[in-house]
């Protein structure tokens, strides 16, 4: 199998961690992982301070906590609302019934940060929710400018950084981010089933709504200072978490990123020659989305066929290819020859 979807490609190694009898996780062995984990987690994202609550969800496990344990404290949420991840936020927000400024951009469109910028200071919100990498479009959005808009205008920053952690720049104190989500199936790339909520050490001071039982920051905090996590913990994933991190340190994450920018800039050079057409303004390297002129509707059923594994969209035309995991150039090659063929036969 050939997979260009999230996650990618993962290491032999990394996936046998998984494939063997599962250690009892109750134990100092597992606190030493898992303290081993958020101490790397927290330098990898430049967060000095702070703390990292562990869950066993997908991603969206993880914003709904932040909306339910941080959002919830405040009266009004503003929400950059840039595709189908940005309005997760926002139907988070009318679930659990907190009130919010919805500010709609045009699909893979850059921000109009002096718009913005307005709607910010007139909407009376207490806190700016956001993607770093609006994973439906293939937008990367500039966390410094959305950071200096909170900041002159007093709102907290929540940036839900799932797409972008580890393949774009990302400094959490020195953007001024108070709470970052992340999880385990993107720039990590390990399997899916595990997610992060990084707290500031700002954040922290918080007193803490409680909106729901499971996912209870407080619990959640009590727990990871001894190294556990209130419930069952995926463990195997956790495992692969710690191994994935220790390479990184052993590389630096400066590196991670240059790989998936090179990937990235390589089969962009292919949609180039394919004739294929890139609408993200500012796109992420963690992916690229692009458009096909024909035979849309023929191309994920094919590859299917071939074993291979791109990301279809509810846009016709609309295809993503990820760089996080491991692709070579002969991979991305042929990739975009089969694309091709299918889409001339
Ligand atoms: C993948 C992703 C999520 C999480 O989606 P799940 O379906 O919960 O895995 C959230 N935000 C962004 C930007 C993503 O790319």
């Amino acid at each position: 199998m050939k997979t260009y979807a999230f996650p990618g490609m993962i290491e032999e190694d990394i996936l046998d961690i998984a494939a063997r009898q599962i250690p009892y996780m109750r134990t100092e062995w597992f606190s030493t992982l898992m303290k081993e984990n958020e101490r790397m987690l927290l330098k990898a994202i430049g967060c000095r301070g702070g703390k990292v609550l562990f869950y066993t969800s997908s991603g969206t496990g993880a914003m709904e906590a932040v909306v339910t344990n941080y959002v919830a404290c405040f009266e009004k949420a503003f929400v950059i609302d840039g595709g189908s991840f940005g309005h997760r936020w926002a139907e988070l927000c009318d679930y659990h019934g907190i009130g919010y400024v919805d500010f709609t951009v045009p699909f893979a469109h850059g921000l109009d940060y002096s718009l913005l910028e307005e709607s910010v200071a007139s909407s009376g919100a207490d806190v700016l929710l956001c993607q770093h990498h609006e994973t439906s479009s293939g937008q990367l959005f500039d966390l410094s400018r959305i950071s200096g808009i909170c900041r002159r205008h007093g709102l907290r920053l929540v940036v839900d950084v799932i797409s972008s952690f580890l393949s774009d720049h990302l400094d959490m104190d020195g953007m001024g981010i108070d709470i970052a989500v992340a999880s385990s199936q993107k720039g990590l790339n390990i399997p899916p089933g595990a997610a992060f909520v990084f707290l500031s050490q700002a954040a922290l001071d918080t007193d803490f709504a409680h909106g729901g039982y499971y996912f209870d920051f407080k619990t959640g905090l009590s727990n990871i200072a001894r190294g556990q996590t209130p419930f069952s913990p995926a463990t195997t994933i956790f495992m692969q978490l710690h191994e994935r991190l220790e390479r990184i340190e052993r590389e630096g994450v400066e590196k991670l990123m240059e790989s998936a920018r090179a990937k990235a800039e390589y089969f962009r050079r292919l949609c180039k020659k394919h004739g294929w057409m890139i609408p993200a303004e500012n796109p992420s390297n963690a992916m690229t989305g692009f458009f096909v002129d024909r035979n849309a509707d023929k191309i994920f059923a094919e590859l299917q066929k071939m074993d291979i594994y791109v990301m279809p969209s509810g846009r016709p035309g609309f295809f993503r290819v990820s760089h996080t995991g491991l692709q070579s150039r002969e991979d991305l090659d042929e990739l975009a020859e089969a694309i091709s063929k299918i889409e001339n036969f």
